[in-house]
């Protein structure tokens, strides 16, 4: 079969079957509007980007580290000032010292709160690893948790629909809560993405009834997937990590905060000392990156986003389901995949493996990983370690065989990865 330029590579590099490339093709008919949308939304972001490195006068000489204390480090001062005015608030601490975005959403967390205060999530459980932060769970005993500093907490469940409740929200603001958290993401449940909107709504039902109480946002993956943040849309403060999104596959490591001069201030004193807060912290050797990252983010979580697009789409034309669906809206750029065996499961997730530009030549195995009840199942071709903004595949190995996947440096390596898995199944009679 004679293929236009953009499928032979699949063919003659990958021996992708012509079978497959037809679903693939006809997957890409489908999509193309809803490609049409996300470019619409990448190029505003860019122009974003672009004009926020203006206004700051990003030049050369902010690209090299500072050693030591790190006083007057020019170029960590003016990547702060590059993400406050990208997400549209007063201030920002970005630091390589913020080794997760659990980190980052901790730091703010115990930065704000004191003795005595209650944090409500308003969008159900969140964040599997907050939960020892937060010392819900019972490993988190004595291990300096929130709880332990004397901070409660509580949480309003979503509605069935995944959507919030604003009645549940409204009552629960005579406790007067110090801080109200949501989770932008979806995570590993199944619900829909929170959008800007939604969120603003939560902002204002809350800030109606006491407009003193914080309203934070975990922004993970949620980032350049809409012309507005949920900073813009009253959110006093957001965090996130900048092995995601905003890092655009560039910064090593790394995570951020945004939000009023004061939550920031108090949040560097947590992160430093207080006293010190964002004055130290030298940038070491490459603060580039994190410039460089920034400035490909809308770009490359647009490429993301058209990958996880077609895989829904072509795995709907193989019957399989998916959550979103291909045309359903998106905040956030995780995937989910409903196989019918563990069989299926496992070769699809080894074939992303496979389809890796990275580690190419590993084949990953389910195995009992701390902390759950059941094997899992990784892949994840990386140049950074753990970057879910490249592409990446966690599944626990047990019914209903759930698979998710995000991410995705390039469109096209998505499309190939997928493409090997399906490959892989297809030989394996699973298909
Ligand atoms: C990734 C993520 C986090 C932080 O995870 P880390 O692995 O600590 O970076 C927090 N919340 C959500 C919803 C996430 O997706």
């Amino acid at each position: 079969m004679d293929y236009i330029n953009s499928m032979k590579g699949y063919q003659k590099f990958y021996q992708i079957p012509d079978s497959i490339l037809e679903k693939a093709a006809s997957a890409e008919n489908k999509v193309k509007d809803v490609f049409k949308k996300i470019d619409e939304i990448k190029e505003y972001n860019q122009i974003k980007v672009i004009d926020a490195f203006r206004h700051n006068r990003i030049g050369e000489i902010h690209f090299h580290g500072s050693t030591g204390y790190g006083y007057n480090d020019r170029g960590r001062d003016a990547l702060e000032m590059l993400y406050a005015r990208v997400f549209s608030t007063e201030d920002a601490l970005v630091r390589q010292g913020i080794t997760t975005g659990t980190h980052a959403i901790a730091i703010v967390l115990f930065g704000c709160l004191r003795p005595g205060d209650l944090l409500l999530s308003v969008t159900g459980k969140p964040y599997d690893n907050l939960e020892e932060v937060i010392g819900i769970r019972k490993s988190a005993e004595n291990a300096g948790s929130l709880k332990d500093f004397g901070i409660s907490y509580e949480q309003i469940e979503l509605k069935k629909d995944g959507a919030p409740d604003y009645n549940a929200i409204r009552d629960a603001m005579s406790r007067k809560p110090k801080m109200v958290f949501i989770q932008r993401s979806k995570g590993y449940t199944r619900r829909p993405a929170l959008s800007v909107s939604e969120i603003g709504k939560i902002v204002n039902t809350v800030k109606e009834v006491n407009k003193d109480s914080i309203v934070f946002v975990d922004n993970c993956y949620g980032e350049f997937t809409d012309i507005l943040e949920p900073t813009e849309a009253g959110a006093d403060v957001m965090a996130g990590s900048l092995i995601k999104n905003p890092g655009g596959g560039l910064a090593p490591s790394g995570g951020y905060i945004v939000g009023t001069s004061r939550i920031v201030e108090m949040a560097a004193a947590r992160y430093n000392v207080p006293g010190l807060g964002k004055e130290t912290g030298c940038t070491l050797g490459d603060p580039r990156l994190l410039f460089q990252g920034l400035y490909m983010a809308p770009h490359v979580v647009a490429e993301s986003l058209k990958g996880m697009v077609f895989t829904a789409a072509i795995l709907e034309g193989y019957g399989f389901e998916t959550y979103p669906k291909y045309s359903d809206e998106r905040n956030d750029i995780i995937q989910s995949m409903y196989f019918h065996s563990k069989e299926q499961l496992i070769a699809f997730c080894q074939g992303i493996q496979a389809g890796s530009a990275v580690d190419s030549f590993a084949t990953p195995y389910p195995w009992a990983m701390p902390g759950y009840d059941s094997e899992v199942i990784m892949a994840a071709g990386a140049f950074v370690q753990g970057s879910s903004l490249e592409l990446s595949m966690d599944a626990p190995v047990k019914e209903p065989y759930t698979g998710y996947i995000q991410g995705g440096l390039t469109y096209e390596n998505v499309k190939l990865a997928i493409m090997v898995s399906l490959k892989k199944m297809q030989d394996e009679n699973l298909l």
